[in-house]
């Protein structure tokens, strides 16, 4: 049946996305928990299944509370 043609069809062009830019896994930085000290890089807050703010702000899964992002400073000069 042609249905099954069309969805992967979709689902082939939905996940072809830009190359990430810099050559690396495109994580900007890390979400951080101060409190807990809890540490979930950017690319990972969806693999952990992290719950969101409405923000779109990754809550702590320990402490519930919104996560500070802080950005990678391992590569590059920062001015
Ligand atoms: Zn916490």
């Amino acid at each position: 049946m042609g249905i099954i043609g069309t969805v992967s069809d979709v689902l082939e062009s939905s996940t072809q996305r830009a190359p990430d830019e810099g050559g690396d896994d495109g994580s900007d930085g890390s979400y951080w928990c101060d409190d807990c000290g809890l540490r979930v890089r950017d690319v990972e807050v969806d693999a952990e299944g992290l719950d969101r703010s409405d923000d779109d702000v990754p809550l702590c899964p320990d402490c519930g509370d919104a996560m500070r992002f802080e950005r990678a400073s391992g590569s590059g000069c920062a001015c």
